[in-house]
């Protein structure tokens, strides 16, 4: 792979997912082939003039499949190739997009170049695919640099004529081509006629800081979801789960539970036996906000941690990458608190 000088390199890294996936003729489901199924369908890729390099992985996966030596590897897989490339594009599965781009942008330290995730509902090779556009504009958008510099220096989800901070975005429709969305953060471009960039909403990185890849996950973790009638065997089987380091509550609106004491006295528990409770809420938008109702002020004073307005998705990867780096729970509770990659307010 030689570089010609001055000229835009960006390595597309296919891991898997729907965006390279052809119907089984034996039993028509969907099922994954090789990379090279995605150059065939859009020969568009060579009119961008870019030195297009591609990588697929061995074997590629429906993104259900992805665990976190996945996100090692697409991770080692951009360090290896940081000096050489201009941007990164990221093919993968739209179901745990959102994870494995919160994921990443915990692991990317000083990342001073773009990482863009993308994929598709439909297949790229069907004629009404909206692959084709998603690819080429994450190229276009990973390619994009002012004297030198990357526009977008940050791990982002390229999906239906926008662009959002990965570890902000969620998947919320299942059919529409409009798949994801940041409730709580803008949008960093917006496509229509011109792409057009928020710069004042992306985040540069300090300069010549190299990059730094943090490569462990701790996945004694779970995530518990609140409902009205909740059973006390169910919470402790979640909570006695052995090993269990960090429980994420789904909590009710503005990160509000049951005051019931038999609740309350279990949470306290797994905290005084060291485990950490990250309270994130179940609203699609908004922010926990512990201490503006009752039904908070007592998770308060337990001693559990406001997950702000984290996504899902970005509380449960940014909790494996806290405990797989700090020993100590103070560090972990105080990191959970602080914006790492802009993923709360
Ligand atoms: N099941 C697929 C995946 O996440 C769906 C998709 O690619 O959109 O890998």
């Amino acid at each position: 792979m030689i570089k010609r000088k001055n000229e835009t390199s960006i390595l597309i890294i296919y891991t898997g997912g729907t965006i390279g996936m052809v119907h089984d003729p034996k039993n028509g489901s969907l099922v994954p082939i090789d990379f090279k199924h995605i150059t065939n369908h859009v020969p568009e890729l060579d009119k961008f003039g870019f030195d297009l390099q591609s990588i697929t992985f061995n074997p590629v996966k429906d993104s259900s499949n992805i665990d976190p030596s996945m996100w090692i590897n697409m991770a080692e897989t951009i360090e290896k190739n940081y000096i050489r490339f201009d941007g990164f594009v990221v093919l993968h599965g739209t179901d745990t997009m959102a994870y494995s781009a919160s994921a990443l942008s915990f692991m990317l330290e000083n990342l001073a170049k773009p990482v863009i995730f993308t994929g598709s509902q439909l297949p790229i090779g069907l004629l009404r695919t909206d692959g084709r556009e998603n690819l080429l504009t994450a190229i276009e958008i990973a390619a994009a640099k002012e004297k030198g510099t990357a526009l977008v220096p940050e791990v982002c989800i390229y999906f239906d004529n926008e662009l959002t901070r990965g570890n902000r975005t969620t998947k919320y429709s299942a059919e529409h081509f409009d798949a994801f969305n940041s409730p709580n953060y803008p949008p960093l471009a917006e496509v229509g006629l011109h792409l057009k960039y928020n710069f004042s909403d992306i985040h540069y990185p300090p300069k010549n800081k190299k990059l730094i890849v943090n490569k462990s996950f701790d996945t004694n973790v779970a995530i518990l979801k609140l409902f009205p009638g909740i059973n006390r065997n169910f919470v402790e089987a979640v909570i006695n789960t052995k090993g269990l380091k960090g429980l994420i509550i789904e909590t009710f609106g503005s990160g509000n539970a049951p005051t019931t004491k038999w609740f309350i006295d279990d949470l306290k528990e797994f905290i005084a036996e060291g485990g950490i409770i990250y309270n994130v809420t179940q609203c699609h938008g908004g922010s926990v906000e512990m201490g503006l109702y009752e039904t908070s002020r007592q998770l308060l004073t337990a001693g559990v941690v406001s997950g702000k307005d984290i996504t899902s998705e970005a509380s449960v990867t940014k909790l494996m990458h806290l405990l797989g780096k700090h020993k100590s729970k103070k560090n972990v509770i105080k990191f959970l608190s602080t914006p790492l990659a802009g993923e709360i307010s």
